[in-house]
């Protein structure tokens, strides 16, 4: 797969529009075991990316420089626990991809795992916490050796997918540990946490795109 400088912009601008469908139903989410915030901070974050996107990347052609600014704009403009968990992400992404305008099916995979052990180390949750690590280990523990056996980049990142979505939904029987749902102890158990639910919706979104909006190599 080749996937362009321009394909990252316009995944990044398919994630904004997903996130403005989603926002409510992560602010209820959110409502059952937090602060009912949650679609409104990542409506807040993605709005200010949306604006750089046609503003200061308007031009840019180095998918590093873009994913960079796009965390750091992130994170300037969310002020919840997300703000910098996902910035961390997408600036780790952006190291892996530095001076690259075109992404082969490896840089897509060193993306992602770049991605998720940064929201990891900033968060220090692990798998059981009822975060979005809760989709974001399984999906990084699982893409990693099918696409070291098979070497294609789509395949590999739909199967680590399943297993991000039931990471996801095993949040609902999880006891919070981290973050503000943590405070509910035991009452934080019957709900899907909103992080895990923004976190899978964002990688859902990427296979799509890849799929729908890249150059296919063979
Ligand atoms: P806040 O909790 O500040 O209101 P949000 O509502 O936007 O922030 O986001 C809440 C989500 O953040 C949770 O559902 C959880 O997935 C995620 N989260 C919180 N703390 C951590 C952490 N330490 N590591 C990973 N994810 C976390
Ligand atoms: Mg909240």
């Amino acid at each position: 797969m080749e996937f362009t400088a321009t394909d990252l912009k316009g995944y990044f601008k398919v994630v904004i529009d997903m996130i403005e469908e989603q926002k409510d139903y992560l602010c209820e989410l959110d409502r059952k075991i937090g602060d009912g915030d949650h679609g409104v901070t990542m409506s807040i974050g993605w709005q200010a990316v949306n604006d750089i996107l046609d503003d200061d990347l308007k031009d840019e052609d180095d998918c590093g420089k873009i994913s960079m600014k796009v965390g750091k704009t992130f994170l300037n403009a969310v002020g919840s626990s997300v703000g910098p968990l996902y910035a961390t992400g997408l600036m780790r992404g952006a190291k892996t991809v530095k001076k690259k305008t075109i992404l082969n099916d490896q840089d897509l995979v060193n993306y992602w795992l770049a991605f998720t052990q940064g929201v990891k180390e900033r968060g220090q949750a692990k798998k059981g916490d009822k975060t979005m690590m809760d989709t974001f280990e399984p999906f990084a523990e699982t893409l990693k050796p099918k696409f070291d056996e098979t070497h294609e980049f789509v395949p590999s990142f739909d199967h680590a997918l399943n297993f991000a979505k039931n990471g996801m939904e095993s949040t609902k029987e999880l006891v919070s540990q981290k973050g503000r749902s943590s405070r509910l102890g035991e009452r934080s158990v019957g709900f899907q946490d909103p992080g895990a639910t923004s976190a899978y919706l964002i990688l859902v979104t990427f296979l799509n795109y890849a799929k729908s909006n890249s150059a296919q190599v063979s």
